[in-house]
């Protein structure tokens, strides 16, 4: 039984939205929680957490935070696309394989049909996988609630574990970023006990632009080695535009080190984790010459 401090709040109400007006007068006065697809929420409801609140805003029914489009040469991706979705997108996989890429790491297909986009970044575990890319893709993260819309880019939106800068009333309603140009590179890796239904224990995300042995351009984002999300934008500049030679990846793999934050706890050492964040950086600058 979790101590009486810590006691989640009874669900005192439920809303089931039908247009995004619905949902935004149903979070407004702070007093709300999102349920997407619920994977997460339902898992953490007794955790005492302080994310469920009192009232349960279903936001399944609205149209407006679905779909996956392009236009104007921005891809934007609906809170509630799913892993599925982003396996299964023909424009996706088309243009930004690298989102597919990593849905196929993510969870076990069940999972996949539910687990959403929105959720995984307004979860923030440092674990979360989905966001990688979308760091790596320069993804701009679009908030809606009463007050209206704003727009900022993912990269800034985490602020510890389950902490990120979006306001109670807000929900997230879209994901944005540029087409890939051609050239574009973008690999996911992720390290787990099981080869399926797992949480990182390292997760990584590369990408730029691959020409003649070079990424320019780079975004290098790793998962579960800090309390958020974290980008080595020491180690992109060190390697942006220049030969990967042995010297230059050797020097990458002891900058990266500096710039991610491990830590021990149950699932693995801080001494692994590391270990592993510089073998999946090797392989894949290997693998860009
Ligand atoms: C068995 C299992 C395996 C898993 N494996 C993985 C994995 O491999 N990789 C991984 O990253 N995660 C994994 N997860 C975690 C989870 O599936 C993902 O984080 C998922 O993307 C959450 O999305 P959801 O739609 O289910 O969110 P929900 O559970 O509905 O919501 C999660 C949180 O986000 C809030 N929220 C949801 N949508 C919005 C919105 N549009 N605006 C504002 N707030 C919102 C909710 O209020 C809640 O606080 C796993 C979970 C389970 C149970």
């Amino acid at each position: 039984m979790l101590p009486q401090n810590k006691c989640p709040p009874e669900i005192e109400d439920y809303v089931s939205a039908q247009s995004l007006a619905e949902a935004v007068a149903a979070m407004a006065d702070g007093q709300g929680s999102a349920l997407a697809g619920g994977s997460d929420l339902w898992a953490q409801k007794d955790s005492g957490n302080g994310r469920m609140r009192k009232r349960l805003v279903n936001i399944n029914r609205v149209p407006d935070l679905r779909g996956v489009s392009e236009a104007g040469g921005v891809i934007r991706l609906g809170a509630l696309t799913t892993m599925t979705e982003l396996l299964e997108s023909t424009l996706l996989r088309d243009k930004v394989p690298v989102l597919a890429k990593t849905a196929d790491r993510f969870a076990s297909s069940q999972i996949r049909n539910v687990a959403t986009i929105g959720g995984n970044i307004a979860n923030a575990s440092p674990a979360g996988d989905a966001v990688l890319p979308l760091i790596g893709l320069d993804a701009q993260v679009e908030l809606v609630s009463k007050r209206g819309k704003r727009s900022l880019p993912l990269d800034s939106f985490f602020r510890g574990p389950g902490k990120t800068v979006m306001e109670a009333d807000e929900l997230i309603a879209a994901v944005e970023f540029a087409t890939p140009p051609k050239g574009f590179h973008g690999v996911f890796c992720k390290s787990g006990p099981r080869p399926a239904l797992e949480i990182s224990v390292v997760a990584m995300c590369l990408t730029g632009i691959l020409k003649g042995g070079k990424l320019t351009g780079p975004r290098l984002v790793f998962g579960a080695v800090g309390p958020t999300p974290m980008r080595c934008v020491k180690t992109e500049a060190l390697i942006d535009g220049k030969a990967l030679d042995d010297a230059l990846i050797a020097e990458a793999l002891a900058i990266m080190a500096t710039e991610i934050a491990p830590i021990d706890d149950f699932r693995a050492s801080k001494w692994y984790r590391t270990q592993m964040a510089q073998t999946f950086l090797e392989a894949e600058l290997n693998a860009c010459r």
